[in-house]
């Protein structure tokens, strides 16, 4: 049946990741450091808001572009917030359907689409779906939001840069002036510029900026699921100037449909819970990580999300992930997220007893 397969599957595979679960899911009792959410559960009262949405009827599609009381609140706080005459949202089917759809309104094929190496997983396979090509830009070692770096690889046909801060998988965050500058590089060279914002809850020693504070027509893709341990319910949000966003609307209407009514209502309760203790314990947990593998590891500070992505003591991250997993210990390869081979993400999204055990047999392995 191989020929009924289109020819933009070929061009990516995930055999990297299901390897690592493969290996994980024949431990018992493993030192998780692997997930990429939070530990938390979902918030009462926004559980209760969807027990009482799907209780009340609301389980219908909603209109394409999202629940009226969602997107007024939310466009209120864009308003608010940036005061961009232009700027307007939709409700998106996770950030993910947010991603899918800004590519697909504007990536042709064999446009270049900018972004850091390290990567989040989906911006390569993405951009080759839509038969873009993806051009990234080297980071390390400190992971860093290098202007001159990204300017060095736009050309004619640069259609996009996508920048993610903070950072899924080093946790790094970019300063104000790293994204007033590429903000800036974005308008004066007429290229799209999309910031994934969907760590942006957890930032732990700035206050969150959007590099749409300097370039209005910056589009932003922001989501729920990070923020409220929403994963599995698929609500984001994209906002942006009018005429890309009625674009991915169109678009939604003949993809996605729409995000799954209940847990948008579910979307409009969370908007008014509090995140500031959960901001607090990632902090504590991310300190716990670099004071326990300062001294033994290559680390760049984590300024947000709940990752760390330390160099490995080895000349293959991939080797010593399988070397951590054979005594015990969950942690995810770098080279999934990038195209070298020498360092592996943790995710501190655990309970601190886990923290203490990884800290101690990673300090070992070193
Ligand atoms: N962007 C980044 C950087 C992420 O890490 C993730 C989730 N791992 C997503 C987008 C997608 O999130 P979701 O679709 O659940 O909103």
């Amino acid at each position: 049946m191989d020929h009924w397969l289109a020819e933009r599957t070929l061009g990516f595979d995930s055999s990297g990741i299901r390897r690592v679960f493969d290996l994980a899911a024949k431990l018992e009792n493993p030192i998780n450091l692997s997930i990429g959410q939070p530990h938390f559960d979902v918030p009462e009262p926004v559980r209760q808001a969807c027990i009482n949405a799907i209780e009340g009827g609301k389980n219908a599609y909603s209109q394409t572009q999202g629940i009226g009381p969602l997107r007024d609140r939310l466009q209120a706080g864009i308003d608010q917030h940036y005061g961009h005459a232009n700027r307007r949202v939709f409700v998106s089917s996770g950030t993910s359907g947010g991603l899918v759809l800004a590519m697909m309104a504007m990536v042709n094929p064999g446009d270049e689409v900018v972004f850091l190496d390290p990567y989040f997983v989906m911006y390569p396979a993405l951009v080759r779906m839509f038969g873009g090509i993806p051009v990234t830009v080297d980071s390390y070692p400190d992971f860093r939001l290098d202007v001159n770096r990204i300017e060095a690889k736009l050309t004619d046909r640069t259609k996009m840069i996508v920048i993610n801060s903070p950072a899924n998988p080093t946790g790094v965050t970019a300063s104000d002036g790293e994204l007033k500058a590429v903000a800036e590089l974005a308008a004066a060279k007429n290229i799209a510029l999309v910031s994934d914002e969907i760590y942006s809850a957890f930032m732990f020693d700035q206050s969150f900026r959007s590099p749409a504070e300097f370039n209005p027509q910056t589009i932003v893709i922001d989501g729920f699921s990070k923020s409220h341990a929403m994963t599995g319910w698929r609500v984001g949000f994209v906002h942006g100037p009018q005429e890309i966003i009625d674009v991915m609307v169109k678009l939604q209407q003949y993809t996605f449909v729409c995000s799954p009514q209940p847990a948008q209502w579910a979307s409009l309760a969370a908007l008014d819970i509090d995140l500031s203790h959960h901001r607090a314990d990632y902090r504590r947990k991310r300190d716990i990580i670099v004071s326990g593998l300062r001294d033994k590891y290559e680390l760049a500070t984590p300024g947000g999300a709940f990752y760390a992505f330390p160099r490995a003591p080895r000349s293959s991250g991939a080797a010593f992930v399988e070397e951590a997993i054979s005594r015990g210990l969950l942690i995810i390869p770098g080279n999934i997220f990038s195209a070298q081979d020498t360092h592996f993400r943790l995710s501190f999204a655990a309970p601190d007893e886990v923290l203490y055990r990884g800290v101690e047999l990673l300090c070992k392995l070193a």
